[in-house]
């Protein structure tokens, strides 16, 4: 899902390097020396470090780092949107959470390419059309809650939005953003580095246009380093104390950052705001990012029981 960006990496390191004087060792014909240009970057202004280092991680990125894979199998799986299989593939055997809709005849994956990875790698560079899986399962509890009144808000990084793309498609194809004739505000946040690093971008942001109670908040860290990205930028439990309704905390003292945030303005048009006492929230990502996210709408006041948490080690 992603794409090579080296041309456009080159063309802004080529506008940086005009700006800060240091395009004598900006060679675009030849291969980048980036020790180099890291060095006379931040010679001239030290602030250039996370952009520079940035930069040039993405460049050096192995592509793709980002697959979907397809299959279908001769039993149906049948599982609950937010569930995971055990995928073998080779000799290796990975847990994966299903990114497909359970109302879909085939089945999908969303898999990152973790480097060094024994299976990741594999996956995204040498599964081709017609390869075999052996797949187990589905497992795993983090699942829907019946259906309430409540709002819902999943929060993810990275692939770690593949059970909640199940889970929101099954959502909307269900009806189940409804309850008794009234709409259900359904809120994604999802945190990448780079603009191509958000699975299923384009998926969710025609389901936002086609859902007008369906609000997609894409965090990107990076991407601004890079274009002209207006979004949000922030870690994504910051980015949702944007979005909070500030009249449904009452008198709740928080600490000075959550403070800060929750007074920010939103970068997005959504007007909608969420009463954390009202919402369920389910979120996935790897363990430390999880336990943030749980610690940061707990002090906002969600209760625990409506909390669903997944990580991915
Ligand atoms: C319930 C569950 C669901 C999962 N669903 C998905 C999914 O939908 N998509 C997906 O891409 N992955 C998912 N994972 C992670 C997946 O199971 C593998 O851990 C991952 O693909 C790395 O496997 P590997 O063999 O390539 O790396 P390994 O060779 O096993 O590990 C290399 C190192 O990378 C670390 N690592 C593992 N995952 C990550 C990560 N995501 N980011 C950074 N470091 C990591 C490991 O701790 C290890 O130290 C899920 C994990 C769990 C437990």
């Amino acid at each position: 899902m992603d794409h090579p960006r080296t041309d456009e990496i080159r063309r802004k390191l080529r506008q940086v390097a005009k700006k800060h004087e240091f395009a004598d060792v900006v060679d675009l014909r030849d291969r980048l020396d980036w020790d180099s240009i890291f060095e006379a970057a931040t010679r001239r202004n030290r602030m250039l470090a996370p952009q520079i280092g940035s930069l040039r991680e993405r460049y050096e990125r192995t592509h793709p780092a980002l697959v979907r894979i397809a299959f279908e199998t001769d039993e149906p799986i049948g599982h609950a949107a937010g569930q995971y299989l055990s995928i073998r593939y080779g000799k290796r055997t990975r847990a994966y959470s299903v990114a497909s809709s359970p109302n879909r005849d085939d089945t999908e994956l969303c898999i990152r390419r973790v480097p060094d990875g024994r299976l990741s790698t594999r996956l995204c560079e040498e599964l081709s059309v017609g390869d075999q899986l052996t797949v187990r399962g589905p497992n795993g509890h983090l699942l829907l809650e019946d259906v309430s009144k409540r709002d819902m808000a999943f929060l993810a990084t990275g692939t770690g939005v593949a059970p909640m793309k199940s889970m929101i498609d099954y959502i909307f194809e269900q009806g189940r953003d409804e309850y008794r004739g009234e709409k259900r505000d359904v809120w994604l946040f999802l945190g990448a580095a780079w603009k191509d690093d958000l699975p299923y971008h384009a998926a969710f942001s025609e389901l936002a246009a086609k859902h007008e109670n369906f609000h997609y908040v894409p965090c990107l860290s990076r991407e601004p380093w890079l274009t002209e990205w207006n979004g949000e930028t922030e870690y994504i439990q910051d980015a949702l104390l944007k979005y909070v309704d500030e009249r449904a905390l009452e008198d709740a003292a928080f600490g000075r950052h959550m403070a800060t945030m929750l007074a920010n303005s939103p970068a997005t048009t959504v007007d909608a705001r969420i009463d954390p006492h009202e919402l369920e929230v389910y979120a996935c990502g790897i363990n430390a990012m999880v336990y943030s996210l749980e610690t940061a709408v707990q002090r906002l006041g969600v209760p625990e029981q409506q909390i669903h948490c997944e990580g991915y080690g």
